[in-house]
């Protein structure tokens, strides 16, 4: 034998360190509709079963591995903005990764922009947010322009000449991601633009002004000059935009072309470096007389856009809800498979505590969001309008702000792991705190509660009637509503105890909700560790008694 042979062979012993053993794998190719109890439970109870084969199907593609990794590629491939183009001339172009074309294509195609005001009727709002609760999973940035499209629909009708000519191209199943004139295209994407520097909770502190053209009032033309220091998806056809008219704050549809086909002065200044949303392109933009319709009546903006901000908070709910699930999925398929000092994770006692914690989180979530997707397929029914009106407010504070926590604990599930960029867990964490942030932060939305019991007090009967649809099935939750009863009879510092007030409602309407239609073990473990003394702590401190066993198993998927 001569010498390289020895080192070659010695090489090759060295190299044989270990044998990959007792890791995880993707979870990937599963059915995310079917390995859902909770989804298929709140769609068949809330009216949408006839969408089972629908949206099986649509599970089948939002889980399948091809599809997943284009949520991937989507964020680490964001946007970029290209002002001018190499001759000089201004463009406000902003260019996008393949994978975020094919999202987009997937959820039009599939009317999460539009289908309950294409296909309205019972179950409507109740399938739509079902496909978009599975959608997020996959991908939640370009969730963006797709709610921003669906919500604009309200506000748009406000004026039935401008309705009439958008409202088809807005609502068709048409992806057109072109920079051409909307007048060339069959359908449309529309953004919003409220925010400014100076104040964005506070639109009335905008600054941009809206300068008739000819004729004033609604439906009529005007130039808008100003700064939008948010502006998300800035490559939509057109967006919603509040600026000061002569006679106040007014909402108006701004194109991003005008009709001669020339270039609207909407310009793009920068695009936002934010922590998580990568795909989502946000951006800074100044109108420099931008020609726009005002929508509504004059100086009544903000009455004509709350539609739309109110369809867009259900969507948070929804978005949250769904990171939930993504993140506790994860955290569930990895914890089947891991074994640590002798066994499998899910079946050491502490692990099952926190994995069945997780689990009642997102049932909760999941089912006050599907009740309320109910609630706005009825908005016929009084009851069911006011708890529109309550509930998006109550449910987007309540919701979104358990959202980041919830995605540290499922990451923590994983381990040293987790905390990797090859995983999923970073890209969901950076997500979990935008839904709480826009749309109306967390005192914005307990603001919003208390105003609408101001201006509407039968929202609070229809808040108590509601939740004594489970009185007498938990004695927990009894004394809870007692207590609430009580505190709605205290008018002093209610602003400042608003988060407390609006705290106990959620809690109080995602037991009611689990009490009548989950499982025995969900909707008792849910109350005896939400409502019961002390309050939810950390997660994995369910009391003693909880079946763990049983919570973690329907909600654990099979790839
Ligand atoms: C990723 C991203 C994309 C966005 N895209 C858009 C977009 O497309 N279009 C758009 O118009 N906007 C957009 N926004 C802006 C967003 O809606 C605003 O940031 C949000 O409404 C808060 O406004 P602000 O940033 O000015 O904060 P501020 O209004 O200054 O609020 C700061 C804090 O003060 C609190 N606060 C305000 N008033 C009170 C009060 N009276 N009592 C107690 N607390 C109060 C708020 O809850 C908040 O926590 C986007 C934001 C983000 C993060």
């Amino acid at each position: 034998m001569n010498a390289p042979e020895i080192l070659l062979k010695d090489t090759l012993f060295l190299a044989d360190t270990h044998e990959v053993v007792n890791v995880s794998r993707e979870l990937v190719d599963y059915n995310s509709y079917l390995q859902d109890a909770a989804l298929q439970e709140a769609v068949r109870r809330e009216g949408a079963a006839w969408a089972q084969d629908d949206l099986t199907a649509f599970g089948n593609l939002t889980g399948s591995a091809d599809y997943l990794a284009l949520g991937v590629l989507a964020n680490r491939y964001g946007p970029e903005l290209e002002t001018h183009d190499r001759f000089g001339n201004r463009i406000d172009l902003v260019t996008f990764h393949p994978a975020y074309h094919a999202l987009m294509k997937t959820s039009i195609e599939h009317g999460l922009h539009s289908s309950p005001w294409t296909d309205p009727g019972p179950g409507a709002h109740v399938a739509r947010a079902a496909r978009t609760y599975m959608h997020t999973q996959v991908e939640a940035g370009h969730g963006c322009p797709i709610t921003m499209t669906f919500a604009a629909v309200p506000s748009l009708r406000t004026d039935p000449g401008l309705a009439k000519v958008w409202e088809p191209r807005i609502t068709a199943r048409v992806y057109d991601p072109r920079n051409v004139p909307d007048a060339r295209k069959q359908g449309l994407t529309i953004g919003m633009a409220m925010t400014e520097k100076q104040g964005g909770s506070d639109v009335r502190a905008n600054t941009t002004r809206a300068y008739p053209i000819g004729a004033e009032g609604p439906g009529e033309a005007y130039e808008l000059v100003g700064h939008k220091y948010f502006v998300s998806a800035p490559m939509c056809d057109a967006f919603m935009v509040l600026a000061q008219a002569p006679g106040g704050l007014t909402c108006f549809l701004l194109p991003r072309w005008r009709p001669d086909g020339t270039r609207n002065p909407l310009q793009v200044l920068r695009l936002k470096r934010k922590m998580g949303n990568v795909s989502n392109a946000s951006s800074e933009t100044e109108l420099r007389g931008a020609l726009a319709w005002m929508v509504g009546e004059e100086g009544r903006g903000v009455r004509t856009i709350i539609e739309m901000v109110a369809m867009t908070r259900f969507d948070c709910m929804v978005g949250s809800a769904a990171g939930q699930r993504a993140a506790v999925a994860q955290a569930l398929h990895h914890c089947s498979i891991r074994s640590a000092f002798g066994k499998v994770l899910n079946q050491q006692p502490l692990m099952r505590n926190v994995l069945a914690d997780l689990v009642l989180e997102n049932e909760g979530a999941l089912a006050l969001t599907m009740r309320v997707a109910r609630a706005m397929d009825n908005r016929a029914d009084r009851h069911e309008d006011l708890l529109v009106r309550l509930c998006t407010a109550l449910g987007k504070y309540w919701i979104c702000k358990r959202t980041p926590n919830h995605a540290y604990e499922a990451m923590e599930c994983i381990g040293g792991s987790g905390v990797m960029e090859d995983g999923p867990f970073p890209r969901l964490f950076r997500e979990s705190p935008v839904n709480a942030i826009w749309e109306g932060s967390g005192n914005i939305q307990c603001l919003d509660v208390l105003r609408a019991m101001q201006k509407t007090p039968e929202v609070i009967a229809a808040f108590f009637h509601e939740v004594a649809k489970a009185r007498g099935a938990s004695a927990t939750l009894d004394r809870w509503v007692g207590a609430l009863h009580k505190e709605f009879n205290d008018h002093a510092d209610v602003e400042y105890r608003a988060r407390d007030l609006v705290d106990r409602m959620a809690l109080a309407i995602q037991a009611a909700v689990l009490l009548q239609h989950a499982p025995t073990c969900v909707a008792d473990a849910f109350c005896a560790s939400r409502l019961a003394a002390g309050g939810h702590r950390n997660y994995g401190t369910l009391p003693r008694g909880v079946d763990c066993a049983a919570i973690i198993e329907r909600a654990t998927p099979r790839a």
